[in-house]
């Protein structure tokens, strides 16, 4: 069985061409919106902002027309994100390639900054796992590597998803897409960490400094205290799994783990199926943006020179088909001048090649990232994973559809 993919290039000759405006919301329609979504219905349309120093995230008015568009339906939008992996700078006074998204009130200003604000969405923007990653919905899910999922809890407050994917590369995962946008942005920042790192959480009590307090001082739910002896205390009951107090812990007592690209790669995919069985797969409607499309994730402040031309706008109801659908378009495109691509030796400039085999990677052996271009097929580990799993199939029908420029 075969999904539909609807595919409107990046060529636009008029304004009634428009990506943002035309055929994003066409798109939409072409996988049956406005049959689904009704008057009053509530539309989170989930989002990037992109890294404090990020300059590729989508422009803000692919999303405000998607709001208008959302509106025209009946329907009441919001436009979400959810808070990063870690502490804000404010706690760990260290300024890093991921900074500005720990927290809501970090995040908030990183919005604003990059043009996504109440007034420029005409919608209320939200941080879908609350102020600090707290609010949680656990998902219990036959995964691969995963029992249960941390899904982002704002999700409860929604009839409609709309997953609007910035598509480009990432580092471990190999590329990030709709699959990515449901395991990594719809997770809660908790769920964040555990893709990345596992579900190890273990505090080594004998070792823990009995002058400090930093993991009981930045704890959103009061699950750390200190006894009468100065002996540290943990209430599993309030913990919300944000893994914050990891952060802080300079003594190192409190142990999330490491894991490989591979580990990472399921786990991500692991994370995607808690999200898509929490909301319910045909109230999640899949659109991705290939423009802009460089090695890094919107999460890093590195924005390097695309490494192929802008491709358009996919969608579909099924992200893995949708994912398998846009790596493909990227494969038959040729290298970009300038790009990291480019500088990898005895590699070729003109397509179709597998260009994602080829883009630089994180190597969590030596903590560094990998330019030599070297063979690594994650890109499509995580979609054999995705489809596996049952999120979708990696075979479909691409429909491109034009628009007929009325000049
Ligand atoms: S104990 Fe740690 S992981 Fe749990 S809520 Fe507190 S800071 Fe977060
Ligand atoms: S941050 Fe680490 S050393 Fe400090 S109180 Fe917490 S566990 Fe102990």
């Amino acid at each position: 069985m075969k999904s539909d993919v609807f595919y409107f290039t990046a060529r636009t000759h008029s304004h009634d061409q428009s990506m943002s405006k035309f055929k994003a919301p066409l798109a939409l329609k072409k996988i049956g919106i406005e049959q689904r979504i009704k008057n009053g219905d509530k539309v989170v349309i989930k989002t990037h902002f992109g890294a404090l120093e990020n300059i590729r995230y989508l422009r803000p008015s692919y999303i405000r027309f998607l709001c208008d568009f959302v509106k025209e339906l009946g329907a009441i939008p919001s436009v979400a994100e959810s808070c990063g992996w870690g502490v804000p700078e404010s706690v760990s006074g260290t300024h890093t390639e991921y900074s500005g998204r720990a927290t809501e009130e970090e995040y908030l200003k990183v919005a604003l900054l990059h043009g996504f604000t109440e007034e420029t969405m005409g919608a209320p923007i939200l941080m879908l796992d609350g102020k600090t990653g707290e609010d949680i919905e656990i998902q219990k899910i036959d995964g691969r590597r995963f029992k249960e999922v941390l899904v982002a809890g704002r999700l409860r407050e929604f009839d409609y998803l709309i997953l609007a994917t910035h598509f480009k590369g990432h580092p471990s995962g190999g590329f990030g897409g709709s699959i990515k946008n449901l395991g990594i942005g719809c997770v809660s920042k908790g769920g964040k960490a555990e893709a990345h790192t596992g579900k190890t959480f273990e505090i080594d009590f004998e070792n823990c400094n009995t002058e400090c307090r930093n993991c009981i001082n930045i704890c959103p739910t009061k699950a750390l205290a200190k006894d009468l002896n100065n002996k540290l205390v943990f209430e599993k009951e309030k913990c919300k799994f944000c893994y914050m107090c990891a952060s802080v812990c300079k003594d190192k007592v409190i142990n999330i783990g490491t894991v490989t690209r591979d580990e990472f790669t399921a786990q991500m995919v692991d994370n995607a199926k808690g999200v898509v069985e929490y909301f319910g797969k045909e109230k999640i409607f899949c659109i991705n943006y290939a423009i802009d499309i460089t090695y890094q994730c919107d999460c890093t402040g590195g924005s390097d020179v695309p490494f192929v031309p802008d491709i358009g706008v996919l969608a579909s109801l099924d992200p893995v088909a949708l994912d398998q659908a846009t790596i493909d378009l990227i494969h038959q495109s040729s290298i970009s001048p300038h790009s990291a691509l480019s500088d990898v030796k005895d590699l070729p400039t003109q397509g179709p090649y597998e260009w994602f085999s080829h883009t630089p990677r994180f190597d969590p052996e030596s903590g560094e990232m990998d330019f030599s271009g070297k063979k690594s097929n994650h890109w499509e580990l995580q979609l054999k994973l995705a489809e596996e799993i049952g999120l979708g199939t990696r075979n479909y029908n691409l429909i491109k559809v034009e628009i007929q420029s009325k000049k």
